[in-house]
């Protein structure tokens, strides 16, 4: 092993400053030297703007403060998100982080609620969630300020804004000892036996090397993809959606805790409130929508004035054939894409980041670790694309697309969730995937999934102490979220960001 081990990360964007920074954290200067090559005449792809919780996790592990980190990336709460016209196209529901009502003995409290809904209890499942509750009255209190012992306190991530972001993390990094070298990547040399990659060539004559590379040239795939020809399988058959057009508009009066996913005609719509301005855009299928008509749409349903021309950004869902290929290890968008339907891809970079310290060689490359580490993070995508096909196929929206996504053959595991929570309510989270059983719920109960059974021992309580303990957690959840400020203003009084964007 070279002694300092030298790891080249290919590309700026969000996925190579949080493997930057997570490495340069972690893995000791005087063994380890991470450098970083980006172009600014490339550019990001400055998009993603919206997380999940486990973004506190990367938050405490690089020591960044969340309030400091908020104010420089103009950055909002979320609590989670609401999905407007996807099951019908007048309903709406929330997929709400954390729990929702109480587990009581060894029995999910879906149970209890199926049995309420039997006999006449209409409250909807949001009204037992206490960040779905927060979400529609607007406001906000961290966990550490405003919390029950029955309830917990609100589980919370970021809206943030992209390239503030990853400016925000380059700083740190660099902090950290990271090296930046500024130059376009023009080719790559290989080992003439082994066929690893042993140095980037720039285009101005430069040459960068390593030991192992971290792909995160985006959509390029500049290493895993071009240099090294590893496959790409689509996924495209369950996600049929290959295009995004993104506009940031004027804020709103009121500034939401919560993303907005409005279903359209042939895909849907986000909508990202920060602290300066609403992040919007549409993701739709180019075989049902045309640009135009695309663009016609989006602009047509903004909450303020558009603040620039809609961009045009076209993909294909589904991921590389191996995620670890020789010396190269790809990850964010050189890795694969999903669409940001539940804000996998920064986690994703940040779990992949994770994977690959715990795998780390310790001299030459083994296979396997190699195969380990390709095992588990197919494991963990596989599992997020069938969360997402979830809220196409279960859907009851009449136009063609719908009734496309709502006739396609699912993988087999999405068929078994759907199947078990169909029959008796029940739903089984595999290992370590990354959604929850909570969020399973609201999702399988919000695109219209109704279980024709529940748990027998559900049955257990009588008619009136079910009633009771129903109305006891909404009067719970209830009586916390009238304590917490707004969102707006927890944010003027914690995080607010200067001007500009900076703290
Ligand atoms: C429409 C859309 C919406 C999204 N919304 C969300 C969201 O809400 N939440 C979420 O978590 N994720 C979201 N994502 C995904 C998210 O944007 C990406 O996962 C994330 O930004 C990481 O991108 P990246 O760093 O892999 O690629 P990029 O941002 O494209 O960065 C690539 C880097 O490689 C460099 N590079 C490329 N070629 C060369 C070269 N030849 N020489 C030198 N440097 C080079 C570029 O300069 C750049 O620095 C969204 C993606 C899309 C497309």
């Amino acid at each position: 092993m070279t002694n300092p081990y030298r790891i080249v990360v290919v590309g700026g964007g969000t996925a190579g400053w949080i493997t930057a920074a997570v490495l340069a954290r972690y893995l000791a200067p005087a063994r380890f030297a991470v450098t970083l090559v980006e172009s600014e005449e490339i550019g990001t792809v400055g998009v993603g703007e919206a997380t999940i919780p486990q973004m506190q996790l990367l938050n405490a592990a690089l020591g960044i403060d969340e309030y400091a980190m908020m104010r420089a990336t103009q950055a909002t709460y979320k609590l989670g998100i609401e999905f407007v016209g996807w099951g019908t196209p007048d309903s709406r529901y929330i997929h709400a982080f954390g729990q929702t009502g109480r587990q009581l003995g060894q029995v999910p409290f879906q149970h209890f609620w199926l049995r309420g809904r039997a006999q006449g209890e209409n409250a909807p499942l949001d009204a037992y969630c206490l960040n779905a509750a927060a979400a529609y009255a607007n406001r906000f209190a961290r966990a550490d300020q405003a919390k029950s012992p029955m309830l917990g306190g609100l589980v919370h991530a970021f809206h943030l804004d992209a390239n503030l972001y990853a400016r925000y993390l380059r700083d740190h990094a660099q902090g950290r000892g990271v090296v930046r070298v500024e130059g376009r990547i023009a080719g790559a040399q290989r080992h003439g036996e082994s066929g690893d990659i042993t140095d980037l060539v720039l285009a101005d004559g430069r040459s960068v090397a390593g030991d192992l590379f971290v792909d995160c040239s985006g959509f390029r795939s500049l290493l895993l993809g071009e240099t090294l020809g590893t496959g790409f399988e689509s996924w495209q058959h369950w996600l049929p959606c290959d295009r995004a057009l993104a506009v940031p508009c004027a804020s709103a009066p009121t500034l939401l805790p919560f993303t907005r996913s409005t279903a359209r005609s042939a895909g849907w719509q986000w909508r990202i409130p920060l602290q300066h301005r609403i992040g919007n855009g549409l993701v739709y299928s180019s075989a049902h929508l045309t640009d135009e008509a695309a663009a016609e749409l989006l602009l047509a349903h903004l909450d303020g004035e558009p603040l620039a021309d809609p961009r045009p950004i076209r993909f294909v869902t589904g991921r590389r054939s191996a995620f670890w290929s020789h010396n190269v290890v790809g990850m964010g968008l050189a890795a694969g894409f999903m669409e940001p339907l539940e804000s996998t891809s920064i986690h994703l970079v940040q779990s992949a980041v994770e994977r690959l310290i715990k795998f780390m060689p310790s001299g030459a490359i083994d296979p396997a670790d190699v195969a380990a580490y390709n095992a588990q993070t197919t494991f963990e995508w596989e599992r997020v694309r069938d969360f997402l096909i979830l809220h196409y196929h279960v859907n009851q929206r009449p136009e063609r697309f719908w009734r496309d996504c709502a006739a396609m053959t699912v993988p087999d595991a999405l068929r078994e969730k759907i199947d078990l929570f169909g029959a008796n309510g029940r739903i089984t989270r595999f290992n370590e995937e990354l959604f929850s059983e909570a969020g399973w719920l609201q999702v399988m109960v919000g695109q219209g999934l109704m279980p024709r059974g529940h748990h027998p021992l559900a049955d257990d309580p009588s008619e009136a102490e079910l009633g009771e303990l129903l109305s006891l957690m909404r009067q719970a959840v209830d009586k916390l979220v009238a304590t917490m400020p707004d969102h707006a203003a927890f944010l003027t009084r914690h995080c607010a960001a200067a001007p500009s964007g900076t703290c």
